[in-house]
């Protein structure tokens, strides 16, 4: 198989800055390197050496980006389309092992976490999203794509990537069906119910998928409950609960987000005529008085999107938890999420202790839920992990 390496071309680290790879880091910071000796086009994928001279691995160079260059393999390993597709078998195994019955919409490759820097897969049945938010890894999409339609057979794959950090890697934001045709509304099931997702113009790849594990638990303590689901999107949350008897009030300010909430209570045999849907603001509907809730579940949006906005991203964390604690029963619960980066399991902690103490109620921590084992943390790239998620029992003082 041809290397995909560029070898007339080499990056060199200062000197004592290969601790980070040693502890394999994947990611070199433009502060550490020496040089970068011989011809090179961005996104190469080149040798990393150490001061001293020994090789240290090989990865994607940037030199439009601070993460310098994001390395693929630590040591000698020659990079091609075999390793591409070990890397992906690997990833394919671990959801295999741990995906829950019934399933088949997840995350394929979680970047980092998979040994696939910058690359994002999510599967819904046999379509297919893919993500490159590095230019190295966009260089290699050919690939990729081939990798997928060999060992998937996919019906379609969309390549849909938005984020604003893709400028800074020098890629440009797109929505491109890479293969087959895309149904306007794909459907697939997860633990043996079914949904609707709207893949393009849909919320991030379509669906949130890495909230699978807390819509089960939701499922089981919502049994028979009056359940109130902010930010719900397209009532992933809900239909757990009400398929378990629970009464339902979905809460969300995209009405289209709405719209598919409905046609998925239906799917699932569901009367979307005996649960409440609300196209509303949570910030506003949480400050009506005198509501009756036994369980809550806060999943908002990232209020925290960079370093520089944590102070007021904090206090629309700290603002829906001090009402929906407010709000709960005697004995109610709220399941309460951050997936901002930005926002560590101390800081997100101290936010809800704060929302405690302002509601002036008794809060018990039952479960702290991280990420679903499709969405792998690797233990040497903390940057990975987004997800913390609290479940809270209220009782009163
Ligand atoms: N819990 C969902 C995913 C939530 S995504 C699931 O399991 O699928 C976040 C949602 O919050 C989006 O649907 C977005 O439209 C909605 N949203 C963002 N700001 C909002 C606000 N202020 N009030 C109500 N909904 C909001």
């Amino acid at each position: 198989m041809p290397s995909l390496e560029n070898t007339s071309a080499r990056v060199i680290l200062k000197p004592g800055r290969d601790k980070s790879l040693k502890n394999r880091h994947p990611w070199v910071f433009s502060g550490g390197i020496a040089a970068i000796e011989g011809e090179f086009a961005p996104g190469d994928i080149l040798p990393v050496f150490a001061a001293k001279g020994n090789l240290l691995g090989k990865g994607f160079v940037n030199p439009a980006s601070q993460i310098r260059v994001r390395m693929l393999t630590i040591g000698g390993e020659t990079v091609d389309a075999g390793l591409l597709e070990r890397r992906l078998g690997q990833a394919q195994a671990l959801r295999e092992q741990f995906l829950p019955p019934d399933t088949d919409a997840y995350r394929l490759v979680h970047g980092e976490a998979d040994l696939l820097p910058g690359l994002i897969i999510d599967r819904y049945g046999d379509n297919w999203v893919v993500q490159f938010h590095a230019l190295g890894m966009a260089r290699l999409k050919p690939q990729i794509v081939d990798i997928l339609k060999k060992r998937f057979q996919p019906n379609a794959i969309l390549d849909r990537c938005e984020t604003k950090a893709l400028t800074e890697e020098g890629l440009t934001p797109t929505r491109e069906v890479l293969h087959g045709k895309l149904p306007e509304k794909v459907r697939f099931r997860e633990n043996n119910l079914q949904f609707y997702a709207d893949l393009l113009d849909g919320q991030k790849t379509g669906f949130f998928l890495d909230q699978r594990d807390n819509r089960a638990l939701i499922g089981n303590v919502a049994s028979g409950k009056r359940l109130l689901n902010c930010f719900s999107y397209t009532g992933g949350f809900s239909i757990y609960a009400a398929v378990n008897g629970a009464s339902t009030t979905s809460l969300d300010i995209s009405e289209p987000a709405i719209a598919l909430a409905q046609e998925n209570f239906a799917l699932n045999g569901l009367d979307a005529q005996a649960h409440r849907f609300i196209t509303a603001n949570v910030f506003d509907f949480l400050r009506q008085p005198d509501q009756e809730y036994d369980v809550i579940v806060l999943d908002p949006p990232a209020f925290v999107k960079s370093k520089k906005h944590i102070d007021k991203g904090a206090r629309g964390y700290k603002d829906i938890n001090r009402l929906a604690i407010k709000q709960v029963a005697d004995g109610g619960l709220v399941l309460t999420c951050s997936c901002s980066p930005f926002v560590d399991w101390h800081l997100f902690q101290q936010i809800v202790f704060s929302a405690a103490q302002e509601a002036g109620r008794q809060v018990q921590i039952l479960a702290r839920p991280g990420q679903p084992a499709d969405h792998p943390v690797s233990i040497f790239h903390p940057e990975g992990e987004y997800l913390k998620t609290l479940l809270l029992r209220v009782v009163e003082a």
